[in-house]
């Protein structure tokens, strides 16, 4: 057999689809019979990819992401093969450039604004050569832990270990700082390890990440909830800068006749049991049936990214048949589109226009009623709202219903019992946002708990531009110190 030959852009795609596949020691061992060609490949297409950047001098791509990565100069250094400089360059903007390449919607930010693809040539695909840079980088141990010039006696808690905690940390931690991360789960990573399924963020990806922070002197104490098992004066008394870096956790509700039906299910308990699986956890709910797809008809409810993570674990836990209701069409959907093609190549049927009215069963749901719905005029957000078409009911046969309609802040001034603490009508935390500090003095915020549900990309870039404010903050609190002394 001509191996080469079969290295084709259709062989990428087949190797990835099979990536995915729950029979893994097959997968591998297909991976492994082109393994040394696979790698050419892939080098190859990165470095054909990086040479495609025109170098046009008006870098769209890099005004539209939100590091403001400077992405012509790292394609241009990965075209010439000068992966350590590249990699580095990527680094002085991003913690972890390698998870963005994984799981960035670039066709809303770098890549959508490529002036390439703009000219209908194709974008270059930025994310990947990202990825490859940054992987690249692991496998030949370029990235080390960070060795600090010169401690600094003054310490920061950090709640929350998820990409805005994780950047933060990192950020201090270089200047000197003594850096102390408290989160409520086991294991370090926020949504980025129980959230983003396996199969668009490997979690060897994040672990190592996380590893390589520990290695650096920053602590982790996992398993403390803050709010219970420490009030946030505690923290403000013991550091001398604390940020808030929680998320937004509170799932959004469908409250209609038989919601409280047994095997309906939030989107994160479906997703964190699969994750923990994939980790390697015992997961009873998991074991026993209750949150295995396999061979059950699904159905999620909810048309953004979180619905798409939860039809595309479904189908490749072996569910019997997956459907996802969306009660405007394809075009309004506020996921993204890459994200809606993947699920229908992989099987997901999408009922357009559809509303869910009623869970059905006695016990456990055995069925939904929805109705249809058509596209009204546009709302104040612009978008078409949908109306329901009268006796338009139908039922859908239904053994594990996801409610995945997005999510909200927790209520944290109650959860961290400190009613000083201002948050916004939204419930996320009011900051100034030149600042990122909160009402209270020496207490910052960053990433999803400020925006609301976002992206990790700009958790990131919260996360840092809060260490650059701490760090002012703490320098000029010292230097009052010293001015009073
Ligand atoms: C299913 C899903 C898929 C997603 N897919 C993508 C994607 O493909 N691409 C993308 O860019 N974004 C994606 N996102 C969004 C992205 O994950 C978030 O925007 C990002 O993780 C926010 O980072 P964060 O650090 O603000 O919060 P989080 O990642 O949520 O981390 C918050 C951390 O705070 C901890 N915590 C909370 N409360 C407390 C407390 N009281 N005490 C101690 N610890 C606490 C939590 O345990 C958690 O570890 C997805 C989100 C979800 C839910
Ligand atoms: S961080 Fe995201 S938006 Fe920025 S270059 Fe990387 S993939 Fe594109």
């Amino acid at each position: 057999m001509n191996k080469k030959k079969i290295m084709t852009d259709k062989m990428l795609k087949f190797v990835k689809i099979d990536q995915q596949n729950p029979n893994k020691r097959q997968v591998d061992k297909r991976i492994d019979d082109f393994k040394e060609i696979y790698e050419q490949f892939i080098h190859d297409k990165a470095k054909e990819q990086s040479s495609r950047c025109s170098q046009c001098g008006v870098p769209f791509c890099q005004i539209h992401c939100p590091l403001n990565n400077n992405i012509p100069d790292w394609l241009k250094l990965a075209a010439e093969g000068r992966l350590r400089e590249a990699s580095e360059l990527a680094h002085s903007t991003n913690n972890m450039p390698e998870v963005c390449g994984r799981i960035c919607p670039q066709d809303r930010l770098c890549e959508g604004n490529c002036v390439i693809e703009k000219s209908g040539h194709g974008t270059v695909t930025i994310g990947s050569v990202e990825k490859y840079i940054t992987d690249t980088a692991w496998e030949k141990g370029w990235i080390r832990p960070i060795k600090v010039k010169k401690e600094i006696d003054l310490s920061v808690g950090i709640i929350g270990s998820g990409p805005a905690g994780l950047a933060c940390a990192e950020e201090l931690r270089k200047m000197g700082y003594q850096v102390t991360i408290y989160d409520r789960y086991d294991r370090p990573g926020g949504l980025l390890i129980y959230g983003i399924p396996n199969f668009k963020l490997e979690k060897f990806v994040v672990e190592r990440r996380t590893k390589l922070l520990k290695e650096s002197g920053i602590k982790f104490h996992q398993k403390i909830e803050i709010g219970k098992d420490k009030t946030l004066k505690e923290l403000n008394e013991k550091h001398d800068a604390v940020l808030i870096a929680t998320g937004v956790y509170k799932p959004r509700e469908v409250n209609l006749p038989g919601h409280d039906l047994k095997n309906i299910f939030p989107a994160m308990e479906f997703l964190t049991a699969s994750n923990r699986k994939g980790l390697g956890d015992k997961v009873e709910n998991f074991e026993n049936g209750t949150l295995n797809a396999e061979n059950k008809n699904v159905v999620v409810i909810g048309g953004g990214d979180t619905a798409m993570d939860c039809v595309r674990t479904a189908i490749r836990q072996n569910a019997k048949s997956v459907k996802c209701i969306y009660r405007r069409d394809k075009e309004n959907m506020p996921g993204s589109t890459r994200e809606v093609n993947n699920a229908e190549e992989e099987g997901i049927e999408f009922i357009w226009l559809s509303n869910p009215k009623k869970f059905i069963g006695s016990e456990k749901i055995s069925s939904l009623l929805v109705e249809k719905m058509k596209l009204g005029i546009p709302d104040s957000s612009g978008r078409k709202k949908p109306e329901p078409i009268p006796n338009s009911d139908f039922e859908i046969k239904v053994d594990i219903a996801i409610k995945a309609l997005g999510f909200d802040p927790e209520d944290l001034p109650k959860l961290f019992n400190d009613s000083n603490l201002l948050v916004s009508k939204w419930g996320t935390i009011k900051v100034n946002m030149k600042s990122m500090e909160t009402n209270i003095a020496g207490v910052f915020a960053a990433g999803d708990i400020v925006r609301g549900a976002s992206l990790v990309v700009w958790a990131i870039r919260d996360g840092r531009d809060a260490a650059s404010s701490i760090h002012s903050y703490l320098e000029n609190k010292t230097l009052k110190k010293i001015k009073v002394a």
